[in-house]
């Protein structure tokens, strides 16, 4: 049976920068990778100066100026012409969101293909469920004996889905299985117009918080190559946002 291979960072990125892998849910096993870029600031201020027939190199106060009245206004197109990969390796209940993201790229892995490594994400620690937001969650609290409940369950469902294709069930079927902690992994490009309106949506207190670890970590690694465009975005639209 295949085993998934386990990801190690490679030596250089694709357009020969010093890689930067974070691993935002801090458990030796969340990763995310900005794994290739294109486009600058100085692409952003083309974009938008083409109207006038102006080209420009280099920025200067002049262009920072433009991207900042583009980012206030929401002028968003100049933004499109540029282009970020990361590759990603977060449980499944955050892929389910962040595919829902459409207006981007996606090639994930398959459990069709490989069988899962069988990798879970274990909650450092535990929040209650809010009681005014349905959806969210308060607080943070230890309780070992609940942990060791939750270990239990994903050792059953583990050993579970080895039997299963032990027994030669497909993996296509076994994977039904595997708890939405799963570790998946999965490649995602955007545009700058678009990590944008994801980072609008998920660095917000009302997204989960592993997302927002993500979302946080896409930022981290983006900002130094689009720092006018991200910096006024963070100014303007972001200013009370955690980061
Ligand atoms: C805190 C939070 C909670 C959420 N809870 C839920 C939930 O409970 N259930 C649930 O199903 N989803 C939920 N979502 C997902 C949410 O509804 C969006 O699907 C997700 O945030 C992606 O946003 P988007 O559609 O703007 O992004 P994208 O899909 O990337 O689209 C970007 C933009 O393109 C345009 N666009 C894209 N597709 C279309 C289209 N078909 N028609 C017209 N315009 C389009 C829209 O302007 C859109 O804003 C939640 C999201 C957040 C942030």
């Amino acid at each position: 049976m295949e085993q998934v291979p386990t990801q190690k960072a490679p030596a250089v990125c694709a357009n020969g920068a010093t890689p930067t892998i974070l691993d935002p849910l801090g458990d030796g096993i969340s990763s995310l990778e900005l794994v290739r870029v294109s486009g600058s600031d100085v692409d952003v201020v083309n974009a938008a100066r083409v109207s006038f027939g102006k080209f420009v190199t280099e920025m200067d106060e002049k262009e920072e100026k433009l991207i900042r009245y583009l980012v206030k206004h929401m002028h968003t197109s100049p933004f499109e012409h540029n282009q970020l990969s990361f590759r990603v390796k977060t449980p499944l209940f955050v892929s389910r969101q962040w595919m829902r993201h459409r207006m981007n790229s996606y090639n994930e892995i398959s459990y069709r293909y490989v069988k899962s490594a069988l990798e879970f994400y274990v909650p450092p620690h535990w929040r209650y469920q809010d009681n005014q937001n349905r959806q969210g969650s308060v607080g943070s609290f230890d309780d070992e004996s609940l942990k060791q409940k939750y270990l239990e369950g994903l050792a059953h469902a583990a050993k579970i889905y080895e039997e299963l294709l032990e027994a030669g069930i497909a993996r296509e079927l076994a994977r039904g299985l595997l708890p939405m902690c799963t570790y998946t992994e999965f490649i995602f490009t955007c545009n700058l117009h678009s990590l944008i309106h994801f980072l609008r949506l998920r660095l917000e207190p009302g997204a989960q918080y592993e997302i927002r670890m993500f979302a946080k970590g896409m930022l981290k690694l983006a900002l130094p190559h689009f720092p006018v465009s991200l910096g006024a975005w963070k100014e303007f639209h972001a200013p009370q946002m955690e980061l």
